[in-house]
């Protein structure tokens, strides 16, 4: 290992997870999300791995995650959903991406973004996420606007989307409300005389637990990468999902120390006996979390060790205790927990915080390796 850690990202795991979701939603179309470079475990490869499973889809953020898909050979179906002021359109609708329009402005950028192909738009509908689309006047006037275009022959509408704000928590009323609100624009647009051929509003959690929402299509990200959206959700476990990130390292230096030993800044942590003290050399400049100082472990030669004081830059110290080890043992900060290893999840919530984060805040130090 020449990087100071490693990703180890589990295809065969990812291609499963994609299987076992394709069983909960068989019905639906499957598009794999792979925006923030899939969530930490590297997007071209999870979606050459997403289209071995069948994944029909990809779906994307940003129009520069939609290129890089591209630019690596993929030409299937893909949704690139950011549709920012001064985004330059014409290329992802070049390169065939669907785009979406979350407003008319939105909607007259893509028509005036000179593509020489007829723009594919998804619809963006706001159900109650308040975050992008439109709802009431506003949304009336983009699905109006959406249907004369695409009478007029300027777009396509390929698709009427919306995102749960609390499927996480499956007894949420919101979830139904948003629901019944989406029902409500589908047929709102079929009042102006169009259809949208994929009718998409499931995230993982949904997918997982609401079967009236799969419509046409799920839009799959969190458990693909075999993580539980949410405690309520169930363990990955109880999913038959199977984490795909191992995140190891090995121990830089070991050493011996006494009781009454200060450790890292601040000496938050101050070793009750003597022990032996385990450096490694990964921190917050990759993404681990500091909030996760004094809370985390991690596996050494079959035992979990805490994280001893604060999550430097570059480097943690563990507290091995007495547990046997030397330098450049393997340290194995997360992954599916075959080992007795803690999970990403364990991670999040020693720093208060969400899976997703722990993955996708990992930096550009750590190197991938697909196995
Ligand atoms: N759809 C949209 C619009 C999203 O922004 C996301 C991710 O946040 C997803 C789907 C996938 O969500 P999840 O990772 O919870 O499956």
């Amino acid at each position: 290992m020449s990087a100071p850690a490693e990703a180890v990202v589990d295809l065969d795991a990812y291609r499963a997870n994609l299987a076992r979701l394709r069983e909960v939603a068989p019905t639906a179309a499957q598009m794999a999300v792979v925006k923030a470079d899939a969530y930490g475990h590297g997007a071209v490869e999870i979606a050459a791995a997403a289209r071995e499973a069948g994944a029909e889809w990809l779906g994307v953020a940003t129009l520069e995650e939609a290129r890089d898909l591209r630019r690596a050979g993929d030409r299937g179906p893909v949704l690139a959903w950011l549709n920012p002021a001064d985004a330059d359109l014409a290329p992802a609708v070049d390169a065939d991406v669907d785009v979406a329009a979350g407003s008319v402005e939105q909607l007259d950028a893509v028509i005036a973004s000179g593509s020489a192909a007829r723009p594919r738009v998804h619809l963006k509908v706001d159900t109650g996420m308040a975050r992008g689309g439109v709802r009431g006047a506003e949304l009336t006037a983009l699905l109006e606007a959406a249907a004369t275009a695409q009478r007029a022959g300027r777009i396509e509408i390929a698709g009427i989307f919306s995102h749960f704000a609390c499927a996480d928590e499956p007894a949420s009323p919101v979830n139904g409300a948003q629901e019944h609100a989406f029902a409500d624009a589908v047929a709102e647009l079929a009042s102006f005389g169009a259809q949208a051929p994929l009718r998409h509003l499931a995230n993982s959690a949904a997918a997982l637990t609401r079967p009236s929402t799969h419509l046409d299509m799920v839009r799959v990200g969190i458990a693909s990468y075999g993580l539980s959206p949410g405690p309520a959700v169930g363990t990955s476990a109880e999913l038959g999902l199977t984490p795909v990130m191992t995140l190891r390292t090995a121990l830089a230096l070991v050493r011996r120390v006494p009781a009454g030993t200060g450790v890292s800044y601040g000496h938050t942590y101050v070793t009750r006996r003597e022990t032996t003290l385990g450096l490694i050399p990964v921190g917050y400049g990759d993404g681990l979390l500091r909030a996760a100082s004094n809370r985390a472990s991690a596996l050494v030669n079959g035992v979990l060790v805490p994280v001893a004081g604060r999550v430097c830059m570059d480097q943690v110290v563990l507290d091995l205790g007495d547990t046997p080890a030397r330098r450049g043992d393997e340290v194995v900060l997360f992954g599916p927990g075959h080992r007795g290893e803690p999970l990403a999840e364990d991670w999040a919530e020693a720093a208060s915080t969400i899976g997703y984060e722990v993955l996708t805040r990992l930096g550009g130090r750590i190197a991938r390796r697909h196995a």
